[in-house]
């Protein structure tokens, strides 16, 4: 998973939280860390273009334990262990032990084979674990295993589903939306419920690495999901959560002035919600602000090397030199992706722009600059209007 606009709501222990401020400039609300890239799927999506050994360069178990302290002395945002595969990673319940006992929140997204036993996820909750995610990117093995390059993948995610069901895990479902599965949605969103998921997370696809631009759906294709999400959940038994698609959070603000739920007045183009119904400001409950690449959100590869996200490649530094505490508070490329008002294109002056800004990863990946618009939203900007 990796989340962002993402932070789910169920954590523990202290940190960032619903109702707490963040100022995303010092600390990120989430970290993701590679703790391998060793896996043994070949997805086409895959941004880590996986490998099935681990790099002789991985963060040994000490460095690991040091990257964890860090990442807790900046305020405690939530931790997210990926990989690869994270259970190719042999101290990986050692590692989320010693986080857990700090008081962090800890989740992982395993990738589904034969590693992920019922011992394993035993284990899991034994240790803390908050959530387990798994990724399945479509209701049928058609889909799913072609888009996961492995057949039988479909087949043993569905087992591997019942099985944290039996134990009572929270389940977290992960989908990347793409053409492979685009016409498939609505019967998507009832297997999700049938698997008795608590968070459907969603994906749209960021042409990079194995991913490819013409797996993308059109801007309009993504305004439609946006629209139909929302109103899904409405109604779902789930929490949906989106990453890759800021502009969900635009689409949720328009939809919320058109059904009279908030006053146009009343936005707050600043400092915005995220998300879905759960979240909306309602005078109770005010969700974090959301998240986009290195702003509340910040990646840690398999060998130490930080970046924005893991989407949006470009090494900001390396914790094996540094902090990661200074690297995100002072690298230049963190400091211009938090500020909105250098963002290019329609992205720049747009009214949303706190509030969305664009996946910043997927104007990088289609035009090699990330501070360049989306390209993929259709709205246009007050400030270009009537012009
Ligand atoms: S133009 Fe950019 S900032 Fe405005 S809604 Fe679209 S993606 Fe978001």
């Amino acid at each position: 998973m990796i989340g962002k606009e993402h932070p789910h709501r169920h954590g523990h222990g202290h940190g960032h939280g619903i109702g707490k401020s963040i100022d995303y400039n010092k600390n990120p609300f989430i970290v993701i860390w590679e703790v391998t890239r060793a896996c043994q799927l070949k997805c086409v999506h895959c941004r880590a273009d996986a490998q099935l050994k681990p790099d002789p360069n991985e963060l040994t178990h000490e460095e690991g334990l040091r990257l964890i302290d860090e990442i807790y002395e900046m305020d405690n945002p939530m931790l997210v262990f990926t990989g690869g595969d994270c259970m190719m990673r042999e101290d990986l319940f050692e590692l989320a032990d010693y986080a857990i006992k700090k008081g962090m929140r800890v989740s992982m997204v395993p990738s589904a084979t034969d590693n992920v036993t019922v011992e394993k996820m035993i284990k899991a909750k034994e240790t803390g674990l908050s959530r387990w995610g798994l990724s399945l990117d479509g209701p049928t093995p058609e889909i799913h295993d072609l888009f996961r390059g492995t057949p039988g993948s479909f087949d043993l995610t569905i087992e591997k589903i019942k099985q944290l069901n039996e134990l009572n895990m929270p389940l977290q479902i992960n989908t990347v939306i793409s053409r492979y599965n685009y016409d498939s949605l609505e019967t998507m969103a009832e297997l999700v419920k049938e698997l008795k998921a608590v968070m459907w997370y969603i994906f749209l696809l960021v042409p990079t690495g194995r991913g490819q631009l013409d797996a993308c759906l059109t801007p309009a294709e993504h305004e439609k999901v946006f629209l139909w999400l929302y109103e899904l959940s409405k109604t779902a038994p789930y929490d949906i959560k989106t990453t890759a698609a800021q502009h969900f959070r635009r689409v949720v603000l328009q939809q919320k002035m058109r059904e009279n739920k908030i006053a146009k007045g009343e936005i707050d183009y600043q400092d915005s919600i995220t998300g879905t119904h759960a979240e909306l400001v309602d005078g109770l409950k005010r969700a974090p602000k959301g998240v986009n690449d290195g702003n509340g959100f910040i990646f840690v590869s398999h060998i130490g090397e930080v970046m924005p996200s893991g989407l949006l490649p470009i090494v900001v530094g390396n914790v094996k030199d540094k902090p990661l505490k200074e690297i995100y508070r002072e690298s230049p490329v963190l400091k211009e992706l938090r500020n909105p008002d250098l963002y290019k294109g329609k992205c720049g002056v747009c009214e949303f722009r706190y509030v969305c800004g664009g996946s910043r990863s997927r104007a990088y990946a289609v035009t090699g600059d990330y501070l360049e618009s989306e390209p993929f939203c259709v709205y246009i900007p007050q400030a270009l209007r009537n012009k």
